[in-house]
């Protein structure tokens, strides 16, 4: 399978996700649900027009689950999704991500600021990940796929086995440090009080799964 290597932007943006020595690191959670949600959204939208989509809002949620025997942490949603093209422009690069689009090059140079303030999407994972794997299976497609990347080498794009039409976010945390713990985010009350901070707003429900060894 071939590795294909991020865009120039995406991989300066990623080294500092990568390299990150911020502080608060649990944001990268917000952003993973923000896009879960933005997904439904879109779900929402294409069904106001397409038929044969019935938005009932009971099929629409976003699942979190928490695997403390293999340390992976899991954002799932039953959004949009996204075709292989999608996945390959939308997690190659990030020309098309809103959270940097009104920061110049220059302005990026203080990453603690960007993280912060403005988020940076779907890269903040790698702040917690040695690996991310993304699950996907697109509205509009039969076939789902898998994108799979460690960061630093670059991510690798193949057909998967996928039911559901949505989106399946699956961080393989980092192992603990002397400077740094990353077990936290596989424990049920951290991950809600993470959630209740920064995502309460979110209109879908946020369903939780934890299993403890
Ligand atoms: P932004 O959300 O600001 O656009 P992100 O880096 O968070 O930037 O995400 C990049 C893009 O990847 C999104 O715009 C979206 O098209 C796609 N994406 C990310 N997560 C999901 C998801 N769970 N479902 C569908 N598409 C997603
Ligand atoms: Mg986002």
């Amino acid at each position: 399978m071939a590795v294909k290597e991020f865009q120039a932007e995406s991989k300066r943006l990623l080294d500092m996700m990568v390299n990150s020595i911020y502080s608060q690191k649990e944001i990268f959670l917000r952003e993973l649900i923000s896009n879960a949600s933005d997904a439904i959204d879109k779900m929402y939208y294409k069904s106001l027009t397409d038929d044969s989509i019935s938005f009932d809002r009971d099929n629409f949620y976003i699942k979190i689950t928490a695997d403390q025997n293999n340390r992976l942490l899991k954002i799932e949603d039953t959004g949009i999704g996204m075709s292989e093209e999608e996945l390959e422009s939308n997690l190659g690069t990030i020309a098309k991500s809103g959270s940097l689009a009104f920061k110049k090059e220059t302005e990026i140079k203080d990453g603690h600021d960007i993280i912060g303030q403005f988020g940076v999407g779907f890269y903040s994972a790698f702040m917690v990940a040695d690996t991310v794997t993304v699950l996907t299976k697109s509205a509009d497609s039969k076939e789902a796929f898998k994108w799979n990347s460690n960061g630093a080498d670059g991510y690798t794009i193949e057909p998967a086995d996928k039911k559901h039409t949505g989106t399946e976010v699956i961080i393989k945390l980092r192992e603990n440090t002397e400077d740094e713990n990353f077990d936290e985010f596989l424990d049920e009350h951290r991950i809600k009080t993470i959630i209740k901070k920064y995502s309460d707003f979110i209109r879908y429900p946020i369903k939780m799964d934890i299993t403890v060894p």
